[in-house]
């Protein structure tokens, strides 16, 4: 009786532990043609990672400093040995902490980054790491196309400008469409960076919230340029910015626009066919 005991009390301590320490997908394994998309829970920051439906990988920022290794370890638990794509948006903690600990555990290929530097010990450890392992920043601008298949087409669509007041609108904003569906990563893009985009390629179906779903991005004349069908939030519960801010979401609601945040979900996992999408978490 008291072994039987034991035994289970054995296996809850070591369900709790393994809960806590590795995070089960348990969503269905990835089928040919299929794309899947990963928006991390890294609290308040952002880090994305694609499965695209080439078998290659994409990684859209790497969230702050002390989530690094989690992102490495969330790679890899997907399979993925190389990051084919490595978007840094923009220079801010949030998003580039977690990329130096991903650029010196997992081999990337092409790294993008827009033309900004930034002053602080995390921006130039990054640049180091990158010098490091021989790899160079590609820049990151309006009209770059990454990748150009017959189905499958990834493109940046901001910065437009060289020069920028705000750090945030110089960030990186990327464009993926996988036949009929479209999906744009804003990183932390802003009102101006939003008036600058070209309306022709903003339509789709899911979009990364810019700036932590923030007041000062997501215009309502922006949200109907993109019109998607799910926005997603990346933030971290309870932050010190309020984010996301009650007008955003208030807009969001309006244009009965489905809100998705990872301060509420975790880690929100969507997976398409290039026609219908699956949100699995
Ligand atoms: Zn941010």
């Amino acid at each position: 009786m008291i072994g039987k005991r034991l035994i289970l009390l054995f296996i809850a301590v070591i369900l709790v532990l393994t809960g806590c320490t590795v995070q089960q997908q348990t969503f269905a394994p990835l089928e040919a043609g299929e794309m899947r998309v990963h928006f991390l829970d890294v609290g308040q920051g952002d880090s994305i990672l694609l499965q695209l439906p080439d078998g290659k990988a994409m990684l859209i920022d790497g969230g702050n400093r002390e989530d690094g290794k989690e992102v490495v370890r969330y790679i890899k638990s997907t399979g993925i040995e190389k990051l084919d794509y490595l978007v840094a948006t923009h220079p801010h903690e949030d998003h580039i902490g977690g990329l130096i600990e991903v650029i010196r555990r997992i081999p990337a290929g092409k790294i993008y980054m827009p033309k900004v530097t930034h002053t602080t010990k995390t921006f130039t450890e990054l640049v180091e790491e990158v010098i490091n392992k021989g790899q160079k920043f590609h820049r990151a601008r309006a009209g770059i196309i990454i990748c150009d298949g017959s189905s499958l087409r990834i493109e940046i669509l901001a910065p437009a400008e060289d020069k920028y007041e705000k750090l945030n609108n110089y960030s990186a904003v990327v464009k993926v469409e996988y036949k009929g569906v479209g999906m744009l990563f804003m990183g932390d893009a802003e009102h101006e960076s939003e008036r600058q985009m070209d309306t022709s390629r903003l339509s789709a179906q899911v979009l990364k919230v810019g700036h932590h779903g923030s007041s000062t991005a997501t215009s309502r004349d922006f949200l109907h340029r993109v019109n998607p069908v799910y926005a997603v939030i990346s933030a971290g519960k309870g932050n010190d910015y309020g984010h996301p801010h009650e007008e955003t979401l208030k807009l969001l609601r309006d244009e009965g626009v489905q809100v998705l945040r990872t301060d509420e979900m975790g880690t929100i996992v969507m997976t398409t066919d290039g026609n219908s999408i699956t949100v699995e978490k």
